[in-house]
């Protein structure tokens, strides 16, 4: 007598299969198992679920089919980790199938039984290498935070400067609960790719390459693989990776790190738009597994919480090495007032002059710009042609290095044309200006400056162009700390997590536009930006004295900027809050965005207006405000329009009841002209 059993598979985002579907096994499969089972006239991977009664009676008329057989060599995954997918399911508008088969590697799915048996074989052999570094004798503070951390549940928020020695309290918190517990796992999460490699290199050295193993898109299937079976085996004792890491199946998991904890690419934006900062938390919670956020400039979420007394925040206020006053390790701020300025001028002569100065000592800048390319527009000096995107509301971005005009939306690329498109003009003239002007003009002001020793002035760029090719970001990494370079130019890809020690000046170049911005967290993503950056400067103590972060801006008067001239992230953060409050803006209401994209704009948003009437005839209706359908801010990308809906409540448990009443009203939708639409719980981009 086969047994019926429940299977939670691979489904389309809208599909009215939400929850598992039935199968009959010839062996009882415990909840975790993984399967493989046809659907439709396909064969895919499957995880048996937990039978839930309440699940709906069998789809009619349908045979009930046969599993194709189990993944035998491979554990269940735990009840935790269903839970922790059920869950997210749910929080996040999405099918229970999507969310789990997107939690593990994709070659689960491709290799036969054979072949997994020899990876398995394959991973068992790798013998931890010995550690090669030593725990650092700790710092009076990192030494109270380690306490603090051993002593109290959790969840815990480290606040700790930059340069404070966070990841030394990281090490060494997951070094005292590997020895206590023989099986204890470790769950590190980091939210850039770039910055995976130097914080593996940090736990290899400390706990031996076998006990460590990374997880981040930027893996090759078969790495993604032996990764996943190392931490789901318990073999492996620390999971380093970015936001995808929080899915991964760590069965004796007991402690979360969450570095950089504000930083928005935690935060998925496509299929499931899962938080993974928050999910760490939820998970920690589900799993008794105690959960560490680190920041020198935590989201403001974050911050209310520990304001609150939910999580318990650990302090860290001084820079290693520096002496018992913290304020004068850190960077000053000077800010350059452009009002007084001439017209179109880049650097300030005062700020050109500082950096003058760096050079002649051996000293090394970085000056940021958060745009990449020569220029964001192309324009005829002629007729009124610019270089907009035939797919896109947005121009296409001028890189004069191979002389293409690039969308960076939708990928279009052409090479510049040798005259106007639309009049033949050939006075083409770019407008505005990229990191990869910048590097040029910067290049032309220093070039009568010289090094100590006679030579020329080494500038060199870093961003998502110079950083493309495989090795390029860790050569030109190696040639900064090498000192090779004097003044290195970038986008806020420099600014983050990098321990460059001969850095004594930082220079923001253009940063207003976030003070004005109608995105509510723009200056909450400013103001962490520029302390992240400032803690790029003077991180070597014996020039931390002499270490300035320079911003120029139209606006000095601004209290974001009084409140970084003092360094003073709670300032600015209680500042924030009480705007926030009066908004009822996050953290103090709860938004979801209901997105459309379509053929036409009307199509786009006679959906969301659809949406919308519908919804009023929900439970729960009265506990939510909908706003007006709005076209998104760039509002065509590869020829597709695209449209918004913000949905509010002040309370997260009435906004997550509406948003479950809402989602079958939305998918029995059958708008003309929809291409597809989503739900995006806790957006971070309004
Ligand atoms: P954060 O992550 O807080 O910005 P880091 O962890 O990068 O700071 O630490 C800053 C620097 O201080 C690093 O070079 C690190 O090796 C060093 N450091 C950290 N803790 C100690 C310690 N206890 N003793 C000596 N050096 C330390
Ligand atoms: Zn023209
Ligand atoms: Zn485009």
């Amino acid at each position: 007598m086969p047994h019926r059993i429940a299977v939670v598979v691979p489904t389309p985002a809208h599909s009215s299969i939400g929850g598992p579907l039935s199968y009959l096994s010839e062996l009882p499969l415990l909840p975790g198992t993984l399967v493989r089972v046809p659907l439709g006239r396909r064969e895919v991977l499957g995880v048996v679920w937990d039978d839930d009664s309440a699940a709906p009676p069998d789809r009619p008329a349908v045979e009930t089919r046969a599993i194709t057989g189990s993944l035998s060599g491979i554990a269940p995954l735990a009840q935790q980790w269903r839970q922790l997918v059920t869950f997210s399911a749910n929080y996040y508008q999405r099918s229970l199938g999507e969310v789990a088969l997107s939690g593990l590697p994709p070659q689960l799915r491709d290799l036969d039984s054979s072949q997994l048996a020899r990876r398995l074989k394959r991973g068992a052999g790798a013998a931890g290498d010995e550690p090669t570094a030593a725990p650092l004798p700790l710092t009076p503070e990192q030494g109270e935070v380690l306490a603090a951390f051993e002593a109290e549940p959790g969840p815990f928020l480290l606040f700790g400067a930059t340069g404070s020695g966070k990841t030394e309290v990281y090490l060494q918190a997951v070094l005292r609960m590997l020895q206590r517990d023989p099986q204890a796992q470790a769950l590190v999460m980091v939210p850039e790719i770039n910055l995976t490699p130097q914080l593996q290199e940090r736990f290899v050295a400390r706990f031996g390459a076998g006990n460590v193993v990374a997880m981040n898109s930027g893996m090759t299937p078969p790495q993604r693989l032996k990764s996943w079976l190392a931490a789901h085996s318990g073999a492996a004792r620390i999971v380093l990776g970015t936001r995808m890491a929080v899915f991964a199946s760590i069965p004796h998991l007991q402690l979360i790190v969450v570095d950089e904890e504000h930083d928005p690419s935690y935060k998925q934006q496509e299929g499931a738009r899962y938080s993974a900062r928050d999910l760490a938390v939820y998970r920690g919670k589900l799993e008794g597994a105690k959960v560490l956020l680190g920041s020198a400039t935590p989201s403001l979420e974050s911050w209310q919480s520990a304001e609150k007394g939910r999580y318990r925040r650990l302090l860290m206020a001084s820079r290693v090495g520096s002496a018992a006053s913290a304020e004068g390790s850190f960077p000053a701020v000077r800010l350059v007032d452009m009002n007084l300025q001439p017209k179109n001028t880049v650097f300030s002569p005062q700020l050109l002059d500082a950096i003058g100065q760096r050079i002649a000592r051996g000293e090394q800048s970085l000056v940021f710009l958060n745009r990449r390319g020569y220029a964001p527009v192309l324009a005829c000096t002629a007729c009124d042609w610019k270089s907009e995107c035939p797919n896109c509301s947005a121009y296409r971005v001028f890189h004069k290095i191979d002389r293409t005009l690039r969308c960076h939306h939708c990928g279009y690329t052409e090479r510049v044309p040798r005259a106007c498109p639309e009049c033949g003009n050939v006075d083409i003239a770019p407008v505005g200006r990229g990191t990869e002007r910048l590097e040029e003009h910067l290049g032309d002001l220093l070039a009568e400056v010289k090094q100590a020793n006679g030579e020329p002035v080494r500038i060199a760029r870093m961003d998502a162009d110079s950083t493309r090719l495989k090795g390029a970001l860790e050569q030109q990494l190696a040639r900064m700390h090498a000192g090779d370079v004097d003044v290195l130019v970038g986008t806020q890809m420099v600014t983050k997590g990098h321990d460059f020690r001969r850095i004594t000046l930082v220079a923001a170049l253009n940063p207003d536009s976030a003070l004005f911005s109608s995105d509510f967290r723009a200056p909450e993503r400013l103001f962490g930006l520029l302390m992240q950056a400032a803690g790029r400067a003077g991180r070597d103590a014996a020039q931390a004295g002499a270490s300035e972060m320079w911003v120029q801006t139209w606006h000095p008067k601004h209290p974001l900027f009084t409140n970084l001239r003092r360094h003073d992230y709670p300032a600015f953060a209680a500042q924030q809050l009480k705007e926030r409050e009066q908004a009822g803006m996050p953290p103090f209401g709860f938004q979801a965005l209901l997105r459309a994209e379509a053929r036409t704009q009307e199509a786009a948003q006679a959906f969301l207006k659809a949406a919308s009437a519908a919804a009023q005839e929900l439970d729960g209706a009265d506990r939510v405000t909908l706003y007006s359908a709005v076209p998104m801010s760039v509002q065509r990308v590869a020829n597709v329009e695209r449209a918004q809906m913000l949905v509010e409540s002040t309370s997260r448990n009435a906004l997550q009841r509406f948003l479950a009443a809402w989602q079958p009203v939305l998918q029995a939708s059958r708008e003309k002209g929809l291409i597809r639409w989503a739900v995006d719980v806790d957006p971070l981009v309004i």
